[in-house]
C-alpha cells in the first residue's frame, strides 16, 4: 500500500480550516509569522508555500524578510517584538541561518508557547518528559501517517535511521510514547541492515538516496521515508528518498513515496501547531 501523504495532508488542512471558521468574528484569527533571512532559493520556496497554505485555511500569515547581513542582536530584538505581539501566536525562523548567526541562540529567544517548529529546549524537554508540547512538524507528520495504517502500536519494533534534533530524536520520542520498542541508529551504527530487518516500523531520515533496499525490510513493515535527495538518473534530475521506493514498495505492508509522502505533511503540521498555540495562548488569558 502506498501512503498518500498529499491527500492526508489536504484532509488535515480541511479539518483545520473548519476549526478556524468556528472562531467568532469578533475574535482575532490565529497568526503565524515566519522570519526569512537571505536569499537561499530552497528557503524562499518553503516559506512561500507556508504562507500560501496558512492563508488558505484562515491563518493570518506574515513573512518578515531580512538581509543576510542582519546581526544576531538585531534578529533577537525582532523575535522579542514578536513574542510580545498579541496577534502573533506562532513564530518560525526559517533555517538554515547565515553562518555568523548561532541558530541555537536564536531558537532559545522564541517564546516557547509560540515555538511552532517545536525546536525550543522547553518543547524538546516537554516532549521527552511525556508532557504536552509543540512537536517538530516533520516527525509529527510521520506519526500521523503511521496512524493511518497502524491501529495498535503496542510492542511494535520501530527503527529510526538518523538522530537529528529535527527528525530522528523527536520521532523516537513519539514512538516511545506509543509503547513501541525503539532503536535509534546513526552513521556509527554497526549492522544497520540487520537492525532494519527486525523493524515493524522503519523511519528513514538520513539524506542518502535509496539507502534502504528490499532485503533490509520484512514484508509486514511500514516504511516512512523522510529523505529528500536530488539525483540525476537516466539524464534527468529527480527527487528520491532514503528508501529505494521502486525496489521496496511491492514487498512491504505500506510505504510513503517521495515526493508526495512526508513532505506535504510537514506544512500541514506547522498549521496545526499554529492553531494549537493559538488555542493554548487564548485559554490562558
Ligand atoms: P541530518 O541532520 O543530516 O541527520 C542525518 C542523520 O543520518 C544523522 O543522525 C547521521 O548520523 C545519520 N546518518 C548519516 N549517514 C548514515 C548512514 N550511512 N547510516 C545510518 N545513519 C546515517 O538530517 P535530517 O535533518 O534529519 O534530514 C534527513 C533527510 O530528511 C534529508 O534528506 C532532508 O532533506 C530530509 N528532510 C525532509 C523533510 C520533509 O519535510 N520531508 C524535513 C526535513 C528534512 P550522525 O548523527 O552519526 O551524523
Amino acid at each position: 500500500m502506498i501512503i498518500d501523504g498529499k491527500k492526508i495532508a489536504e484532509n488535515l488542512r480541511e479539518t483545520l480550516k473548519k476549526q478556524i471558521e468556528q472562531i467568532p468574528s469578533n475574535q482575532p484569527k490565529p497568526g503565524l509569522t515566519v522570519i526569512l533571512i537571505g536569499e537561499d532559493p530552497a528557503s524562499q520556496i518553503y516559506v512561500r508555500n507556508k504562507e500560501k497554505f496558512a492563508n488558505e485555511i484562515g491563518i493570518n500569515s506574515k513573512v518578515l524578510r531580512f538581509d543576510s547581513s542582519i546581526t544576531e542582536e538585531a534578529l533577537t530584538k525582532e523575535i522579542h517584538k514578536l513574542n510580545q505581539d498579541r496577534e502573533v501566536h506562532g513564530i518560525l525562523v526559517q533555517l538554515p541561518l547565515p553562518k555568523h548567526i548561532n541558530s541555537k541562540n536564536i531558537i532559545n529567544q522564541i517564546e516557547p508557547s509560540k515555538d511552532v517548529d517545536g525546536f525550543h529546549p522547553i518543547n524538546v524537554g516537554n516532549l521527552s518528559s511525556g508532557n504536552d508540547a509543540l512537536v517538530p512538524c516533520t516527525p509529527y507528520g510521520c506519526y500521523l501517517l503511521l496512524k493511518e495504517v497502524i491501529s495498535d502500536f503496542n510492542g511494535l519494533n520501530a527503527v529510526v535511521i538518523g538522530r537529528s534534533n529535527i527528525n530522528g530524536k523527536p520521532m523516537t520520542q513519539l514512538l516511545l510514547k506509543e509503547n513501541c520498542t525503539v532503536t535509534i541508529t546513526h552513521s556509527k551504527t554497526k549492522n544497520l541492515k540487520n537492525i532494519c530487518q527486525g523493524a515493524d516500523i522503519l523511519v528513514a531520515s538520513v539524506g542518502i538516496a535509496k539507502l534502504v533496499k528490499q532485503d533490509w525490510v520484512k514484508s509486514d513493515c511500514v516504511v516512512i521515508d523522510v529523505g529528500i535527495n536530488r539525483i540525476e538518473e537516466n539524464g534527468s534530475k529527480k527527487l528520491v528518498g532514503d528508501v529505494d521506493f521502486e525496489n521496496v514498495k511491492d514487498k512491504v505492508k505500506a510505504i510513503t513515496p517521495v515526493p508526495g509522502g512526508v513532505g506535504p505533511m510537514t506544512i500541514s503540521c506547522l498549521l496545526q501547531n499554529t492553531l494549537k498555540a493559538y488555542q493554548k495562548i487564548n485559554s490562558q488569558k
